[in-house]
């Protein structure tokens, strides 16, 4: 059986006092989820309130990034070190904001991800297609692209640690979720690339979330659909009562 992973993504959002706030609402409104993993993605800046407010809960708080140097002259980087020494164990990487805004390719990511699982970090390794990939019919070719150039050198056994997440680049933030149908076919693609990549056992234990504009109302059906294993949840994530009932249809959900 693969693990149902529900993780937020604050991005540029909520400062150290808010994070706490939050995570007073929040904490009791799930502390009676017992199959689904909670994970919350939190500004660098908010890293150590959140996983002192988590500690002993079932939350568990990822970074939005790193840098895949463990120390250097890397002047405004945060190492895989620091992150762990902040009892950090989750690391988003790849974002499509990071690869559009901040030139991350898949060799950089490929290096964060190596980095992140060195240290026992667990990465998030975002993909999906834009737009006009979708429209012009390479989907496929594009994700395909992603994750092999993003899990390059990751030996089988190290996959037990990785979690995929795909995010379909015109649905995030905009409202504009992909049906049901769309993204499971895309997840079952991304399960037999697994098989094909590594084996069938580890096709069968990596959790693939989805993410894009996942709320409230669609989560239940998406996460239902046979190969999507949870979701990467942005705005949704940001307001306690509406993440709540996420978390909830992912552990209700059984693969
Ligand atoms: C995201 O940032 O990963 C995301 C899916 O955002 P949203 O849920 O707001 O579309």
């Amino acid at each position: 059986m693969r693990k149902v992973i529900v993780a937020g993504n604050w991005k540029m959002n909520k400062t150290a006092k808010e994070a706490a706030e939050f995570f007073a609402e929040f904490k009791p409104l799930v502390a009676d989820v017992k199959n689904a993993g909670i994970v919350i993605g939190v500004p660098f800046t908010a890293l150590e309130t959140a996983t002192r407010e988590t500690a002993g809960s079932n939350i568990k708080i990822a970074a939005e990034n790193m840098n895949a140097n463990d120390s250097g002259a890397y002047t405004g980087e945060v190492s895989p070190l620091m992150l762990k020494d902040l009892g950090v164990e989750y690391v988003i990487l790849g974002h499509s904001e990071r690869r559009e805004y901040y030139g991350e390719t898949d060799a950089i990511v490929n290096e964060k991800v190596k980095a992140a699982l060195k240290h026992g970090l667990k990465p998030i390794l975002c993909v999906g297609e834009k737009l006009e990939e979708r429209e012009n019919g390479t989907t496929e070719k594009v994700v395909e692209e992603q994750i092999v150039g993003g899990l390059k050198d990751v030996c089988a056994e190290k996959m037990a640690n990785v979690v995929i997440a795909y995010e379909p680049v015109w649905a995030i933030g905009t409202g504009k979720t992909a049906t049901p149908a769309q993204a499971q076919e895309v997840h079952a693609f991304i399960r037999n690339l697994l098989v094909k990549m590594y084996n069938a056992e580890v096709a069968e234990n990596v959790t693939v979330q989805y993410g894009g504009s996942m709320n409230d109302a669609n989560a239940a059906e998406l996460i239902t659909q046979k190969d999507i294993d949870g979701g990467l949840v942005g705005g949704a994530s940001l307001i306690p009562e509406k993440f709540t009932v996420i978390v909830k249809a992912g552990d209700s959900a059984v693969k």
